[in-house]
């Protein structure tokens, strides 16, 4: 049986994530403090830190910003300029980039920043999302580690120290407490917790033959070069109390564009909408870990109480983990047909990748499935 969070929708098969005795899950334990916070106090030392940092430097930019386009990354840039400060924006380019997520970023640009976009070389990014899928499960895993990489290594070229993260994955999602309250992000928190999934990029060199050198964007700076500069980094979600809607709604108001209706595998239409291939990521998570996007965003929903625990698994049990046919309304076959796959042998790697012991079996150990080829979870809620 898949155990559940008691408050939220988590569940104990999520890497990483404690409970405590009642059953409740580090993620709701940590928003629970946030009403204890004294936030006002939070955001003075975030000023004080930001221009301790920059006081002896002058014409340069104060961070960095990475961005990504979306609703957060454009929260995160009105916020720096709300408080007074000139933010250099970094776009490391998703792996497969859609029309919305290009107008969102010309949207950043718009707000009155500068903006560098970085684009790794697109033929070894192929490369590297299959065999980000094939050996460890995972298309995105080279997005994941450029979207931490790509900015440090901005921060060493540009000589601009101070770079400010977003939210703490590990503190809204859940995750081992003593990082939970960690405000900045280091090279250990990156290997920990980045998305690495025990491929190394130092195996893409020696494994799959890919030279080094066409490899850089996927590397950390030296610790000289970063100690050079004194880089260093900040998540926000630290020192302003983070909320996936209100920076929805904050980055609408100045000009962010939704999908507009709801996104496959997905229950709202506003995030992931910057890479075709993230419908792959996330039912890779569910045939991994049984659950998948809309479990973390009800999830979120439930512990501020916008919907209830109940209401909350109606929504899971109708969009979480969907077989990605399409994804923002392209099909499979054109997404994985650049990485050389036909949809055979993604099925194949599916079945490698599904945890047997979380999906329903019929008579033979065949998975069961939904009419449109979702596995069907062996419990989606506590029993008692
Ligand atoms: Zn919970």
């Amino acid at each position: 049986m898949i155990k559940y969070c008691v408050r939220c929708l988590l569940p104990s098969t999520k890497p990483d994530l404690s409970f405590d005795l009642d059953g409740v899950c580090a993620a709701c334990i940590a928003f629970s403090t946030r009403s204890e916070i004294d936030w006002e106090g939070r955001e003075k030392s975030f000023v004080d830190l930001v221009r301790k940092i920059n006081a002896n430097r002058e014409n340069s930019w104060d961070c960095i910003v990475p961005v990504s386009g979306g609703k957060d990354s454009t929260a995160q840039v009105l916020k720096m300029l709300e408080l007074g400060f000139n933010p250099l924006c970094v776009t490391a380019t998703t792996c497969d980039p859609t029309p919305i997520g290009r107008q969102n970023l010309e949207n950043i640009k718009s707000l009155g920043v500068d903006l560098v976009e970085f684009s790794p070389n697109q033929v070894i990014r192929k490369k590297l999302n299959r065999i980000g899928l094939e050996q460890v499960g995972d298309i995105s895993w080279p997005e994941h580690v450029g979207i931490f990489t790509i900015p440090v290594r901005a921060a060493v070229q540009f000589k601009v120290p101070l770079i400010i993260w977003g939210e703490n994955s590990q503190n809204e999602y859940g995750g081992p407490a003593s990082d939970a309250e960690n405000n900045s992000l280091t090279r250990k928190w990156l290997e920990e917790f980045g998305g690495l999934l025990g491929l190394r990029v130092s195996d893409l060199n020696e494994v799959f033959d890919i030279p080094s050198s066409k490899l850089n964007s996927y590397l950390y700076p030296t610790d000289a070069e970063m100690a050079e500069v004194g880089v260093t980094g900040l998540f926000l979600g630290h020192y302003f109390p983070w909320d996936g809607l209100a920076n929805y709604l904050l980055a609408q108001a100045n000009g962010f564009k939704s999908y507009g209706m709801s996104i496959e595998g997905s229950m709202v239409d506003y995030e992931n909408i910057d890479n075709f291939q993230t419908g792959i990521h996330d039912y890779f998570k569910y045939l991994k870990f049984g659950f998948g996007r809309t479990t973390d965003i009800v999830s979120t929903h439930i512990r501020r109480g916008r919907i209830s625990r109940k209401q909350g698994l109606e929504i899971v049990k109708c969009s979480d983990g969907r077989f990605p046919h399409t994804y923002l309304g392209k099909e499979l076959r054109e997404i994985i047909e650049p990485l050389n796959l036909t949809v055979t042998e993604f099925n194949q790697i599916c079945d490698r990748f599904t945890n047997k012991s979380l999906f329903k079996k019929d008579v033979d150990g065949g998975i069961i499935r939904k009419s449109d080829g979702t596995p069907i979870k062996i419990n989606y809620d506590n029993l008692d």
